[in-house]
Order: structure tokens, then C-alpha cells, then sequence
């Protein structure tokens, strides 16, 4: 199985890559923020809880986003592999990553970390938010306190798998696809 954990502020690319990865290698695309605003859409219990968190930028709990993962995992048990976007977000969240990933004897390949500055973050999420309809995409106010968030507590997630030698960083700025021929590079490597 290829898991890849594609990483990186809100606004670097993750979405916009991943599409591109589920094309060209076939993986299931599991985005923690694309599984909350569908929850958010059914208007459940759990979806009008976390909107209360996203709205203000805020990172919902582990276990709801971990939960929610778990289920996609027992649901594609015929996956050539998955793409996480957006989780792990906590350094929480990757230990009990490994721990279902491990059950299921297929660990993450790699972690590739888009690098953008926050100056662009802000400034792509601004113009994001235009036609996104997200809510937290059209305030400043909220959009730097996702970027705080990510600096305080999914940033050091990067380190995990550095520690596990699995991080891959690259150049977040530039055309989509060059930077998506870079990411297919690094993929390719593990493939082997
Ligand atoms: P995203 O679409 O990845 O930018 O996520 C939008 C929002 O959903 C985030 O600002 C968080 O409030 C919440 N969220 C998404 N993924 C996670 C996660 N793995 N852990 C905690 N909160 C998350």
C-alpha cells in the first residue's frame, strides 16, 4: 500500500496536489477538513459541534478527527493506498495514526511537506475565500488564527516523522504543476 501524509499549512496546496494524486496513482483522498464540512452539511451533532471550532480557526479534538479516519480506513479495505490531507494534525493524531495504520500492516511511506510562507498563506486564502464559500477562509481574523494554530501545534508533527525518517519538504510556491512534478518524484522514490 502507498500512504502518503500530504503536509502543510491551510492554504499551501494539499487539496489542489492531492487531486492530482488520486489520478495519476489511484489512492483514496482522506481530507479531515472535506470529512467535518460534510458533517457540517448532514447538519450532525458532531458536525454542528465541530463548526463551532473551525469557525474560530480552532482544531477539533483528536478522537472526533481520529474516529472519523478510522471509519474511512474499515470502510476501503481494498485501497491501493490513502492520501491524508489535513491529518494528522497533532503530533496525538500521528502517534494513533501509526498505531491503526500498523494493525493493518500498512504504514505511512512518507510525508511530503509543502513549504509556504505565511505572508502567501494569507494571501491565498483571502482570494480562496472569495469563491470557497468557507466561512473561516474569508476572515483574516480567523485565517491567522489557523496559521497560529498550525505553527503551535501541527508544525511539530513534522518532526515525528523526521524522526522516523519519512520527511520529504518541498517548495509549496510556484505553478501546481511543477510542484506536482516534485511531489511525483519523491513518490516515485518509494515506489521503487
Ligand atoms: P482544512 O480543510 O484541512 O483546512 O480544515 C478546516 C478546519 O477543520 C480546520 O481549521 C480545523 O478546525 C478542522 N480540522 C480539519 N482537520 C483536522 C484535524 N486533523 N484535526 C483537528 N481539526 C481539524
Amino acid at each position: 500500500m502507498l500512504n502518503l501524509v500530504l503536509f502543510g499549512p491551510p492554504g499551501a496546496g494539499k487539496g489542489t496536489q492531492s487531486k492530482k494524486l488520486i489520478d495519476k496513482y489511484g489512492l483514496i483522498h482522506l481530507s479531515t477538513g472535506d470529512l467535518l464540512r460534510a458533517e457540517i452539511a448532514e447538519g450532525t451533532e458532531l458536525g454542528l459541534e465541530a463548526k463551532k471550532l473551525m469557525d474560530h480557526g480552532k482544531l477539533v479534538p483528536d478522537e472526533v478527527v481520529i474516529g472519523m479516519i478510522s471509519h474511512k480506513l474499515d470502510a476501503n479495505k481494498d485501497a491501493k493506498g490513502f492520501i491524508f490531507d489535513g491529518f494528522p494534525r497533532t503530533v496525538t493524531q500521528a502517534e494513533e495514526l501509526d498505531e491503526l495504520l500498523n494493525s493493518k500492516g500498512a504504514p505511512i511511506c512518507c510525508m511530503i511537506a509543502l513549504e509556504v510562507n505565511d505572508n502567501e498563506l494569507e494571501h491565498r486564502l483571502l482570494l480562496r475565500g472569495k469563491d470557497s464559500g468557507r466561512s473561516d477562509d474569508a476572515n483574516p481574523e480567523v485565517i491567522r488564527k489557523r496559521i497560529k494554530e498550525y505553527n503551535d501545534k501541527t508544525a511539530p508533527v513534522a518532526d515525528f516523522y523526521k524522526g522516523q525518517s519519512k520527511f520529504n519538504s518541498i517548495n509549496g510556491i510556484g505553478s501546481v504543476d511543477e510542484i506536482f512534478a516534485a511531489i511525483c518524484a519523491i513518490v516515485e522514490k518509494y515506489l521503487k
